[in-house]
């Protein structure tokens, strides 16, 4: 039996306000979309943040047994300043500013996510779509749209009729907005004169003569609207309705709730049975963003480099600070806040090694292991309350260290159940390396490498090929590694 039949997730779905049991539209299977990054800047911590978030759902679920399908978008057109619908396109404007085309924009701002995440043992989703790969699939999703008589085209732009949509199907259930108090509040940013309404919003922008990012369609050259990227792409791989939806909460309005009433508009029902939203990591008590410099890159802090800190902090602690508030908890981000993280952290993985030296005992005294390991999994099954895992965990570290004094013993059944669970939770759920080990296994690698180069050199000396082989020795002294040359061969030395 899989374990998911065993325990009773639930999670709080941002559009009812409720925690609710978990049960997937396919028995067995999750479909999952999380609106991924625009790709014009490098990624904050803040937005590192969401993503771990929504990287320990996924390693959940899929711990639990299911088959997940995860699908996060890169955001590589159509997403303009502001949010609106007016301005320019973010990466657009920093191949402008850079004088670099927009695609080297993209891809620079791609590569730079995927290795932050990777640094952060984030898993890559399963499926990581384009908006610009999904063009033909926005206009399809704008001519139904156009058919169904939600939306309306001026000039060359289509935009989405939310007040006419409005008088069949609510607008504004996940923001909790009511169109009546839109209306009254809609800034026009732009002096936009095209739309019906202001609260309307583009499907698809015609390309002022200077817009480099430009498709055809058959209203304009042009390009579509941010809304509809994910509309198309969660559409295309997860189908007109799925299980979960996840983002920053930050895009609950008006980023997804114009996703539901474009999905609605099209197929007559809502797309998500799940939204999930992650709240946001603060700095100074602000909200940390690109637009206001108020944030800190990943490698600031894995490097040290940054006056805020008094010193470097491994990607693991970083993860474990992250994953010590619960999701749907702003967190706010300090040098403090991450000296104490990494004292826990050590602490945890301290214990971890412990836990393959302690002398086993004919029985368990001073702790109910099979009753430890359920409040492990009921904190999880309780809308993925890690901090609450996190403190069953210490609990366990603290018998363990008791154990190891000999004030405790441990029966060899339930140390095995023990380190099965400490595994399972800590590597596995929480996605946590030991630093560690880590750092043994790029010992082990840089071995290797230098080997290579050593052999590499006596080749080049075989040869009488004198320049490489100085090269190597020399440039390996400028990183501090030594070769010193014996009768038994070559051996290295690092300073
Ligand atoms: P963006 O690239 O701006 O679209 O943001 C990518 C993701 O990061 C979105 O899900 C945002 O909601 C999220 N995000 C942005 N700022 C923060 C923050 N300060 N804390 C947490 N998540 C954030
Ligand atoms: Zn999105």
């Amino acid at each position: 039996m899989q374990l998911y039949q065993n325990q009773k997730l639930k999670l709080y779905n941002s559009i009812t306000g409720n925690k609710e049991l978990f049960e997937p539209i396919n028995e067995g299977y999750v479909g999952m979309y999380v609106c991924g990054p625009t790709v014009y800047n490098y990624v904050h911590l803040g937005n590192c943040r969401t993503f771990i978030s929504f990287d320990l759902v996924f390693r959940y679920l899929k711990h639990l047994g299911y088959k997940v399908r995860y699908v996060r978008n890169i955001t590589d057109a159509g997403h303009l300043e502001n949010d609106a619908d007016a301005g320019e396109d973010r990466i657009a404007k920093k191949a402008r500013l850079e004088q670099i085309e927009p695609m080297e924009v993209v891809q620079r701002y791609t590569v730079d996510f995927h290795n932050t995440l990777a640094r952060f043992n984030n898993l890559p989703p399963s499926i990581e779509p384009t908006a610009t790969g999904h063009i033909i699939e926005q206009i399809d999703i704008i001519k139904d749209i156009l058919d169904k008589g939600f939306a309306y085209e001026i000039n060359g732009s289509v935009y989405f009729d939310v007040i006419k949509f409005n008088t069949t199907t609510k607008y504004g259930k996940l923001s909790g907005r009511n169109i009546e108090d839109l209306i009254h509040n809609t800034r026009e940013l732009d002096g936009q004169t095209d739309k019906k309404n202001p609260q309307d919003f583009a499907l698809w922008k015609k390309a002022e003569p200077q817009h480099i990012m430009r498709w055809p369609s058959p209203w304009s050259d042009g390009f579509p609207g941010w809304h509809l990227e994910c509309t198309a792409m969660s559409t295309k791989y997860l189908g007109e309705k799925f299980d979960i939806h996840g983002g920053g909460m930050d895009l609950k309005f008006p980023h997804h709730e114009c996703e539901i009433a474009q999905a609605e508009a099209c197929n007559g029902h809502t797309p998500v049975n799940y939204w999930m939203h992650a709240n946001m990591l603060t700095l100074n008590g602000k909200k940390m963003a690109k637009s206001t410099g108020n944030n800190i890159l990943p490698n600031e802090i894995f490097t040290g480099d940054n006056d805020i800190l008094s010193k470097p902090f491994s990607p693991a602690v970083v993860r474990f600070f992250i994953l010590q508030a619960h999701y749907r908890s702003v967190l706010d981000f300090s040098n403090d806040a991450l000296l104490a993280s990494e004292k826990g952290f050590n602490r945890l993985m301290e214990a971890i090694h412990l836990l393959d030296e302690l002398r086993v005992s004919p029985q368990t005294s001073g702790t109910d292991t099979a009753s430890w390991r359920q409040k492990c999994y009921d904190a999880m099954n309780d809308d993925f309350n890690s901090p609450v895992l996190i403190a069953h965990l210490f609990d366990m570290v603290k018998y363990i260290n008791q154990v190891k004094e000999g004030k405790a013993s441990i029966s060899e059944a339930d140390l095995t159940l023990v380190k099965d669970t400490i595994h399972a939770f800590v590597f596995d759920v929480l996605g946590l390396v030991d630093v560690s080990a880590s750092q043994e296994d790029s010992t082990d690698k840089l071995s290797g490498v230098v080997e290579l180069l050593i052999r590499l050199r006596a080749e080049a000396r075989a040869n009488k090929d004198f320049a490489t082989s100085d090269k190597i020795r020399d440039e390996l002294a400028e990183m501090g590694i030594q070769l010193k040359d014996g009768k038994e061969g070559t051996t290295f030395s690092v300073s």
